[in-house]
């Protein structure tokens, strides 16, 4: 019996022919108005199979895919009202389908191959390209620097919008499909490409690029300042109660950072943010959210500089306005001249993006211009028995795209062994 919540989600998709939600908006192609439909006929093996064709991480993506930017952002039935909440109906999809024990190897039909390919990082690129991989009867062996998968669905987004529960089970389903893990092997550190390139017929590197990125500021090397992600990852403990945090940037790893120290009993956390809220990349239910819970928002501010003798004391700010300038898509933050001011300030957790680990820059492969690992339309590397993926990559930053990305390179290895594709 479906829930009548999603009888309701479901009954609204009109099945369209040309399907933008999957062409369009979904980074994996997911079979949208196929799976629903299952729904419809209240089949949820077939919709958990559909999915299942070009995605391994439904209970993730459903639950923390930036849905308006990606496929709910190109239905069509969001063009003279609400779009079709797709992410809600795939999450049911795929807790119901774990409620009666379906599993993956269940429905891949695997036939073992002789073929052998490393996977370097278990995170969602690296995990989906495994899976794909396995599907096809590969030998595959994940090599990942903890003691746990998952990357950044366990160390970075946090319990309250993804649980920990949901991306364990995940996992143990796709290792199930017959993966090797080599757990606390760090490439670089106690893990060599040049001896996995003996062992392997290819090698798949999936490691993120999880380094904070700086500002260059006066004052960003005092005690005090953070960078978001090693904040995360490193579950790095601070007494925030009484205390008074800036968050500096606009996007989602902001949000995870302020909702998540509120959680703390500070005695503020203000989001400072250079552009205008309408310019913010984080999903706007993030910042809805992140609002309701009494995160304050200072927009149109840049940081001058941070005060302190030994630690952050003060954060001088000054007010930008926004200007179009020629070239460039989005309005410029300029500032605007003597409109500084100073704040009391304990804590400042930058989040400006990543960028690649020290360990990524001395593999002796080409970067791109941005930073991070260059590679071709196949996803190859300058080393042609290497392949790239996911955020190492600079694919795009979502799960979606880095799964996305994982599923491709399982399929050019496929094609460049000469087996063929399930
Ligand atoms: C706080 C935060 C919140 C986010 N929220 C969202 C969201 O809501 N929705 C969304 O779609 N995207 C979100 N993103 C982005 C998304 O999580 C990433 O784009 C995605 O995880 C990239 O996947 P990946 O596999 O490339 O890298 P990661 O997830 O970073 O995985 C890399 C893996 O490689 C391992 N590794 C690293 N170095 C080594 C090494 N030297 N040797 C061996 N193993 C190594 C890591 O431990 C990890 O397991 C968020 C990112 C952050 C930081
Ligand atoms: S675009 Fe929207 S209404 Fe059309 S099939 Fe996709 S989800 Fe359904």
């Amino acid at each position: 019996m479906i829930d009548k919540n999603i009888t309701e989600k479901v009954e609204y998709c009109l099945n369209c022919k040309v399907k933008p939600c999957s062409n369009k908006g979904c980074p994996l192609e997911n079979d949208i108005p196929n799976f629903i439909k299952a729904v419809k006929e209240n089949d949820i093996k077939k919709a958990y199979e559909i999915l299942s064709e070009t995605t391994v991480l439904p209970g993730v993506c459903g639950r923390i895919c930036p849905h308006m930017k990606q496929c709910q952002g190109s239905c069509v039935r969001g063009i003279k009202g609400n779009p079709v909440e797709i992410g809600k109906i795939e999450k049911y999809v795929y807790d119901t389908a774990k409620e009666n024990g379906i599993k993956l190897k269940d429905i891949y039909n695997i036939k073992p191959n002789n073929k052998k390919v490393a996977v370097i990082g278990g995170g969602p690129a690296g995990l989906t390209c495994s899976a794909f991989l396995a599907k096809n009867g590969v030998n595959v062996t994940i090599y990942e620097q903890y003691n746990y998968l998952g990357g950044i669905l366990m160390h970075g987004i946090p319990e309250f919008r993804l649980p920990k529960e949901i991306v364990k089970k995940t996992i143990n389903d796709i290792l199930d499909l017959g993966i090797n893990v080599e757990y606390n092997k760090k490439l670089g550190v106690n893990l060599k490409l040049e001896e996995l390139k003996t062992e392997y017929d290819y090698i798949f590197l999936a490691i993120g690029a999880n380094k904070s990125a700086k500002m260059g500021v006066q004052g960003e090397n005092l005690e005090g300042v953070y960078g978001g992600n090693e904040l995360l990852e490193h579950d790095i403990k601070i007494d925030f109660r009484n205390k008074n945090v800036a968050v500096i940037g606009g996007g989602n790893v902001a949000m995870d950072c302020a909702r998540t120290i509120k959680r703390q009993n500070p005695k503020s956390v203000k989001v400072i943010y250079r552009r205008a809220e309408e310019q913010m990349p984080a999903e706007k239910k993030e910042i809805e959210d992140a609002k309701k819970e009494g995160i304050e928002f200072l927009f149109q501010n840049n940081i001058a500089k941070i005060i302190g003798k030994e630690k952050v004391e003060k954060v001088e700010l000054i007010k930008t306005e926004l200007i179009q300038k020629e070239g460039e898509k989005r309005l410029v933050p300029v500032n605007i001249e003597n409109s500084n001011y100073l704040i009391d300030i304990d804590y400042i957790i930058m989040t400006l993006g990543g960028t690649v680990s020290d360990e990524t820059l001395e593999l002796g492969l080409t970067l791109n211009k941005w930073g991070n690992i260059l590679i071709d339309e196949n996803y190859q590397t300058s080393d042609k028995q290497i392949f790239a993926g996911g955020d190492l990559a600079g694919v795009k930053g979502t799960v979606a795209w880095a799964a996305r990305s994982g599923r491709d390179v399982a399929e050019n290895i496929i094609r460049k062994m000469g087996l063929t594709k399930i």
